[in-house]
């Protein structure tokens, strides 16, 4: 399984060439992947997606000028966090942006929004405007997902080996992280009396918060 090498390093992979780069080098690489085709007549519009409290994790994705605040609040559910179908909010209170609006008429770069899933067990995200890119998207989609971080690396508190499970009741606690060996170990047989609830870790910053789990394997991509 790939992860990031260091924990401030924050690499990640391009969807087109699948090389590896840093959140920095990115943005400047996806102008020019040699397996893109520019095409001047597009003009799409790129934006970062992060999570502010955790910098290893980072989205880079690409909106035709048809894509609607709803496919970009579909596609960050689908990536990173739906787990019960929370509310979700593009803006600030009292600055709401309406998931109707087109985001190429809404948001120019430069631009920035705050994004926030669930308002109990909340995961708060900054999206960024970039720049304009000129690029045809994938199968003639609306929103592409065009590059994203690897996993971040997180070890195992009982025996510091790259993590694989995150125990929810835990989370926050430096126990929180497990193995598989030692989360049945840990948090479950020896620790009976205690309330632990283990769930798959997962490459998003929603990971060990509610329910949430991936659907997909912990080192698919794209
Ligand atoms: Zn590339
Ligand atoms: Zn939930
Ligand atoms: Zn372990
Ligand atoms: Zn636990």
């Amino acid at each position: 399984m790939r992860t990031q090498t260091e924990s401030n390093k924050y690499e990640g992979q391009c969807k087109f060439c699948k090389k590896d780069f840093t959140k920095r080098q990115i943005t400047g690489h996806l102008d020019n992947c040699p397996k893109r085709e520019k095409d001047e007549n597009i003009k799409n519009l790129r934006l970062r997606i992060i999570s502010p409290y955790i910098k290893n994790f980072w989205l880079m994705v690409e909106v035709n000028n048809q894509a609607k605040v709803k496919d970009l609040d579909n596609l960050i559910r689908d990536v990173w966090v739906e787990c019960c179908d929370h509310l979700s909010e593009f803006g600030d209170y009292g600055s709401e942006v309406g998931k109707g609006r087109i985001i190429m008429g809404t948001f120019t770069p430069g631009d920035s929004v705050n994004y926030i899933y669930d308002f109990g067990s909340s995961t708060e995200l900054a999206i960024k405007a970039l720049e304009y890119s000129n690029f045809q998207l994938s199968n003639n989609k609306r929103v592409e997902l065009v590059a994203r971080n690897y996993l971040p690396p997180s070890n195992c508190a009982m025996c510091g080996k790259q993590a694989t499970q995150v125990c929810t009741a835990c989370s926050g606690e430096e126990m929180a992280f497990a193995c598989d060996k030692c989360a049945e170990k840990y948090h479950n047989e020896e620790n009976e009396k205690e309330e632990h609830y283990i769930l798959p870790l997962a490459n998003s910053p929603r990971s060990g918060v509610c329910g949430y789990e991936s659907v997909e394997p912990l080192d698919k991509l794209f």
